[in-house]
């Protein structure tokens, strides 16, 4: 086997042509979008007043495995994928660990992060359906700014409330949104109705992705010509995101290299259930195994502490119920600098491979993360985004645990994105401003008595 290189690029002709979507082969398929009024799955053509139609295809499809990717949407990836696998030798040496780490970094595009690979597959579908153009929500701003270079790409209007606090830490995102001319509001804002009411029960708040999601998809039904779009949680999403992965597949057979141990920070599950999406489908189809680990905040531990139940995705209660790993719809997480990882609930996909035990969970503390970011900064170069230093963190402490056992274990994880934006975060980190801000049972506890009663 020839040596194995720092990068492992792929050409473009090697580069998937399908997505793939790993509720074919999953046994116990994930469960239904509700009707929140009526307790029954959502239809097709309900979910078309709010969604665009060939995406909602994709929502509810459980059994086809490949979707071709159509030629206009890899064109557009071929602008910054095939993305690098990167073995971390320098990472490997300073650790000095028998553990082979490697990577797949999303972070080489504008946006700085692997939200793109859904944005221009969503806003693809709404300029084919001839929408005027889209909203959403932004948390940490990647997945607005994402879906404002698609949309500006293929000349869409797109509206992105944005949540309050992240609008108010990352001015500069806001400004990259409006180069490829979206319009940005904090939300929760007075511009909807829902928003109205948030801030009347919540004076004060610096609002949550859950308020984000209320306040967007009352602006897409009552736009005409719009539709509501979301970068993750979804079916649909995870399905685009699984680009990531199978190109981390392919790169590696390339070598003859099969992980032992899969690891990925987990929001609302999108790069997680994209990363091991190939992997995952032998698992469920019994050709191979894996370790598969979700790594979450502590400051918003869906996984290890919420509960496995139907929840509204978001705050206003206006979105369908989505059966998941949930801290409930009305819990607003502290202000951390993770913002991407800062949702209520999780991927039904995942949260069904979860609760079937094909995979594991574990949270870590702000401190920790930004202690592994900042050692993967000086070791590999490239300054990561807050969010993929969770999985940073994790994949250290497993190769070190691989040093005091003496395993050569090979860990992959997924490096989502870079963190220029979050230089206010390191900075409060290296002044030793930073805390560690954990729920307490009762925080969790007064959300999840909020739940809706179609749980029974
Ligand atoms: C949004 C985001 C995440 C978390 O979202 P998932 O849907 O869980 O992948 C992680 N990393 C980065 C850089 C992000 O922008």
């Amino acid at each position: 086997m020839s040596e194995i290189p720092y990068k492992i690029y792929l050409s473009e002709d090697e580069m998937p042509t399908s997505w793939y979507n790993l509720r074919a082969d999953m046994k116990n398929k994930p469960a239904p979008l509700l009707n929140p009024g009526t307790g029954q799955p959502m239809t097709a053509q309900e979910l078309e007043g709010v969604f665009c139609a060939e995406l909602v295809r994709q929502e509810l499809d459980n059994d086809t495995p490949l979707f071709h990717i159509p030629q206009e949407i890899r064109d557009f990836y071929k602008m910054y994928r095939p993305s690098p696998l990167v073995r971390a030798y320098c990472l490997e040496k300073k650790l000095d660990t028998p553990a082979k780490i490697y990577y797949k970094f999303e972070g080489n595009n504008t946006s700085g992060s692997h939200k793109l690979n859904s944005a221009i597959a969503q806003a693809y579908y709404a300029k084919k359906q001839g929408l005027k153009g889209v909203t959403t929500e932004t948390g940490a701003g990647q997945w607005g700014t994402a879906l404002s270079m698609a949309c500006s790409y293929l000349g869409l209007d797109c509206k992105v409330f944005m949540v309050k606090c992240s609008y108010e830490q990352k001015p500069f995102r806001r400004e990259v949104m409006r180069v490829y001319g979206s319009s940005v509001t904090p939300s929760p804002s007075e511009t909807t109705q829902v928003g109205k009411k948030i801030l009347a029960e919540f004076p004060g708040t610096t609002g949550s992705l859950g308020c984000a999601i209320s306040e967007a998809v009352e602006a897409a039904v009552s736009n005409e010509g719009y539709r509501y779009v979301l970068g993750s949680v979804l079916n649909q999403v995870l399905l685009h995101q699984s680009v990531i992965g199978l190109e981390s597949k392919i790169a590696m057979d390339k070598y003859g290299v099969k992980p032992d141990i899969i690891i990925g920070c987990a929001g609302g599950g999108s790069n997680l259930g994209g990363l091991i999406a190939p992997f995952m489908g032998q698992k469920l189809r019994g050709e191979a195994d894996y370790r598969i680990i979700a790594v979450e905040p502590e400051s918003c531990p869906s996984f290890t502490r919420g509960k496995y139940a139907y929840d509204f995705c978001d705050t206003g209660m206006v979105c369908p119920l989505a059966k998941m790993y949930t801290l409930g719809s009305s819990f607003i997480p502290s202000a951390d600098h993770a913002g991407g990882l800062r949702f209520h609930g999780m991927s039904s996909i995942l949260s069904q491979l979860y609760a079937d035990g094909y995979m594991e969970a574990r949270s870590v503390p702000q401190t920790g993360v930004f202690e592994a970011a900042e050692l993967f900064a000086r070791a590999e170069g490239t300054l990561p985004a807050p969010e993929s230093s969770h999985a940073i963190r994790a994949a250290i402490d497993e190769a070190l645990k691989c040093k005091e056992t003496g395993e050569e274990k090979t860990i992959l994880f997924g490096l989502t994105g870079t963190g220029y934006f979050d230089l206010v975060a390191y900075e409060k980190f290296h002044n030793g401003e930073m805390t560690n801000n954990v729920p307490t049972d009762e925080d969790i506890a007064k959300s999840l008595a909020r739940l809706p009663e179609v749980n029974g």
